[in-house]
């Protein structure tokens, strides 16, 4: 055999982690070029149509009883919103219509349908709805060829599949023991299918130049999405080193940390179906409940249905710490569309500063974890955190509203993130307004260093020096921390981690192997 170079790409991270596989390539977008001419009669193709989007609904219903105890989750709100396309009057009376007046194939006119939906819709908002509309009409082209396989349903183990774009219903019905990672040209961080890679830990990435690797001879890939780069036809030597990553395969004994009996292991939460799985003994609780990609409605949800969510969750954990952390929304996590004039680049605002300027759903939130926490150990993380008087401001609005509901402010505890680079300037301060900090190594690093790529393979000094300050306010102050992010996925960096003197990590569950 022919010896075949490695070659290394640079992509964006959508959803980290490390895939190793085949490659296999998906073309999405083809479905819409097939088939364009009418070659039965209009009546025909009508019933054509109709059958496929009986089909469609009875596929994503049966999609939605797997996602069944996971009712509040962005899954099961997309799953939704796909069936409400198909139920929708307007677009499919439009489409007959169409084939009725036009002639057409339903290829056409759906292909068509969308065409023009492109080009009246500009609010960003509506173009993710466009990519559902684009996703469904995909579905229902796939179904009126019945015959023809699902190239993912017949994948061997282990596939990394690349395409043009990866669409949410190339993601729902799969999981990281087939799938080992996405590789799409164009699929953005805020996309759907990115938010369900990541809910269900699949690495994704995107930005590849797929016409530059399609004439390569493609043995084996790996994707970094810790570093963003893909690595096609690895050595042996890159990927004995990968395997040390210990991502995706179990560890060893020998790779895993040698815990020690003080490190305590939390978990970062992001839907509710990860919820149902912590019944892990080494777990001591959720050290960060991610409430912004909870939910994932078109709306904020309300108080109601955030208390309903955060109380169920708390009778779950009996009593074990469970830190939510208010809506971390803003910046490239606009996914309630908050934010004045669309705005979503890095430097928009975020967090705790974007909370205070929304104050309804700040007390809405507040009001709704205080409630829930006459249910559990809560612990209430202030995200984004960049100036002390974020805190203060915050602070008082918690204590108005216990006053209120005649809650006690001894139910529940009030921490910092410290993820930008102001408040582990400013930690000392901060530590001595909070109860508890809350290190997010992944923006912290990201800003830090004004880059997307965090670093695995050694603690920068950079960072080190930051984590020193963190930890010694910590101490002064005498106040519990949590380490939370992707960057303590890596062994070495735990180790070191826990020798600077951080003794409660949160991790996400596919990690907390590594323990
Ligand atoms: C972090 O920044 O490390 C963190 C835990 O927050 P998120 O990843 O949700 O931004
Ligand atoms: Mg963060």
């Amino acid at each position: 055999m022919s010896k075949v170079d490695e070659i290394v790409l640079p992509v964006s991270i959508l959803s980290s982690g490390v895939g190793f596989g085949k490659p296999l390539f998906l073309n999405s977008q083809k479905i819409f070029e097939e088939n364009f001419y009418l070659k039965k009669n209009i009546d025909q193709e009508i019933l054509k149509f109709e059958k496929a989007i009986k089909k469609s609904k009875k596929q994503i219903l049966e999609i939605k009883k797997s996602f069944a105890n996971d009712e509040l989750s962005i899954t099961f709100d997309i799953l939704n919103s796909h069936l409400e396309i198909l139920n929708d009057p307007v677009i499919l009376s439009e489409a007959i219509n169409r084939i009725k007046k036009e002639q057409k194939s339903i290829q056409t006119i759906l292909k068509d349908l969308l065409n023009e939906y492109k080009n009246k819709i500009t609010d960003p908002f509506f173009k993710e709805k466009l990519a559902d509309i684009s996703d469904v009409f995909k579905r229902v082209l796939k179904n009126l060829k019945p015959s023809k396989v699902d190239i993912l349903k017949n994948i061997g183990k282990k596939s990394i599949i690349i395409s043009d774009e990866i669409i949410p219903s190339d993601i729902f019905e799969r999981d990281s023991l087939t799938i080992s990672a996405f590789i799409s040209v164009r699929t953005s961080y805020n996309s759907h299918a990115a938010i369900i890679a990541r809910s269900k830990n699949i690495p994704f990435v995107s930005n590849i130049d797929i016409e530059g690797i399609k004439n390569i001879n493609m043995q084996d890939m790996i994707v970094d999405a810790f570093k963003g780069k893909v690595i096609i036809n690895p050595t042996k030597k890159t990927s004995e080193k990968y395997k040390n990553f210990s991502i995706s395969i179990k560890p060893s004994e020998k790779e895993k940390i040698k815990i020690q009996k003080d490190v305590n292991i939390f978990v970062n939460i992001s839907s509710l179906k990860e919820v149902n799985q912590i019944d892990d003994k080494k777990i001591s609780g959720i050290g960060l409940l991610r409430t912004e990609l909870l939910f994932f409605k078109k709306e904020i949800p309300t108080q109601i249905e955030q208390f309903n969510v955060y109380k169920k969750i708390a009778k779950n954990l009996k009593n074990r710490p469970f830190v939510i952390r208010l809506f971390d929304l803003g910046a490239d996590k606009n996914f309630y569309n908050i934010i004045e004039n669309n705005k979503t680049c890095f430097f928009s605002s975020r967090g705790a500063d974007l909370l205070l300027k929304n104050k309804k759903i700040l007390q809405d939130q507040i009001t709704a974890i205080l409630k829930a926490s006459l249910f559990g150990n809560i612990y209430l993380l202030i995200p984004f955190v960049k100036d002390l008087s974020e805190i203060i401001l915050i602070k008082k609005i918690i204590k108005s509203i216990q006053e209120d509901l005649k809650i006690s402010p001894s139910t529940i505890k009030i921490g910092s993130m410290i993820e930008t680079p102001a408040a582990a300037l400013m930690v000392d301060e901060i530590a001595k307004e909070v109860d508890f900090l809350s290190i997010g190594t992944n923006d912290l690093s990201r800003y830090t260093f004004a880059s997307n790529k965090i670093s695995l393979k050694e603690l920068h000094p950079a960072l080190e020096k930051f984590f020193k300050m963190i930890i010694k306010a910590a101490k002064d102050s005498n106040k519990p921390m949590f380490l939370c992010g992707e960057m303590i996925a890596d062994k070495k960096i735990l180790e070191k981690l826990y020798n600077l003197g951080i003794k409660n990590f949160s991790v996400s569950l596919k990690n907390v192997e590594l323990f």
